[in-house]
C-alpha cells in the first residue's frame, strides 16, 4: 500500500546528451518491498534512467536517494554495496566461465560466506544442476536466469532489472517471472524495465509509464492498461 517506506525516489532527475534530454526531471518513488515496472516506447529514457541509479551515467540535474543515502555523488561500486544490484539490458557474463564461477566474480569483493551463497543461489536460479556447465552452452533463457543469480550473490535491497524477458520463450519468460516473485517475497525490492505486458501483468502492481523523458501516467496496471493515452502512446492503438 501507499502507507510502505520509500527506498527508492527521484527529484527533478535529468539527463541529457548535448541537446537530447533522454530523462526530463523525473520524480518518483518505490516502495521498499513492491516490485514496480517502468514501460514506456522505445527511446523513453528507461535505460537511461536505470544507468542513472547504478550511476553509470551522471545527471545533468537532480537527485537521488536510496535507503536513507544521498547516492547523486557516489561512485556505481559505493552504489553496490549500499544495495543495489542491476542486471543491463545487454549480457554481461562471462561466457568463457561455468555457471558456478560466474557466480564467484561479484563475491570476490564482499564477505559474504562463499559456499553458502553459492548453494544457495544456484537452487533459486534453477541451475543446480548446470554448475559446472560452461556458461556458453546454456540456453537464452538459462543465461539470463544465471545474470539474475550473479546480481542475487549480493543479497541486494533493490533489484534493477533491463528487459529480462527480452527474446525468450513463454516458458522462459514464466520461470523468470516465477524467479522475481520468490526473491520478492523473501523482501527484495524490484524496479523493473520491460515490454511484455503479460509478464508486467504477472508480477507488477504498480506500474510507470515513461514517454520522451518524462512520467506520462502512474499507478495500477488495469488503469494504466485502460487509459486512453498510454494506449495511443506505447500500445500503438
Ligand atoms: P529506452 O531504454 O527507453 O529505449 P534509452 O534510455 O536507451 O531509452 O534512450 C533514451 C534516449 O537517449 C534515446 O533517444 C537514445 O538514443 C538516447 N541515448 C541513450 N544513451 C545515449 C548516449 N550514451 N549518448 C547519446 N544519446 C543517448
Ligand atoms: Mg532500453
Amino acid at each position: 500500500g501507499s502507507d510502505r517506506e520509500a527506498i527508492l525516489s527521484t527529484r527533478q532527475l535529468t539527463k541529457k546528451f548535448g541537446g537530447l534530454t533522454a530523462v526530463d526531471s523525473v520524480g518518483f518513488t518505490v516502495a521498499a518491498g513492491e516490485i514496480r515496472c517502468l514501460i514506456g516506447p522505445n527511446g523513453a529514457g528507461k535505460s537511461t534512467l536505470l544507468e542513472l541509479i547504478t550511476g553509470q551515467l551522471s545527471p545533468t540535474q537532480g537527485d537521488i536517494y536510496f535507503d536513507g543515502l544521498d547516492l547523486t555523488a557516489l561512485e556505481p561500486h559505493e552504489r553496490m554495496d549500499a544495495g543495489i544490484s542491476v542486471k543491463f539490458q545487454s549480457p554481461h557474463i562471462y561466457e568463457s566461465l561455468t555457471v558456478e564461477q560466474n557466480l564467484r566474480v561479484p563475491l570476490q569483493r564482499t564477505d559474504r560466506e562463499t559456499e553458502t551463497v553459492l548453494t544457495d543461489t544456484l537452487e533459486r536460479i534453477s541451475l543446480a544442476q548446470q554448475a559446472n556447465v560452461s556458461a556458453s552452452d546454456l540456453s537464452h533463457g538459462e543465461k539470463q536466469r544465471l545474470e539474475i543469480g550473479m546480481a542475487v550473490t549480493l543479497d541486494p535491497k533493490l533489484m534493477l532489472l533491463d528487459e529480462p524477458v527480452a527474446g525468450m520463450s513463454i516458458d522462459e519468460t514464466a520461470d523468470i517471472a516465477e524467479l522475481i516473485r520468490s526473491l520478492h517475497d523473501d523482501g527484495m525490492t524490484f524496479l523493473v524495465v520491460e515490454h511484455d505486458m503479460e509478464f508486467v501483468r504477472k508480477i507488477s502492481e504498480q506500474v510507470t509509464v515513461l514517454n520522451q523523458g518524462s512520467i506520462l501516467r502512474q499507478g495500477p496496471i488495469e488503469d494504466i492498461e485502460s487509459d486512453d493515452e498510454v494506449r495511443r502512446i506505447y500500445l500503438g492503438e
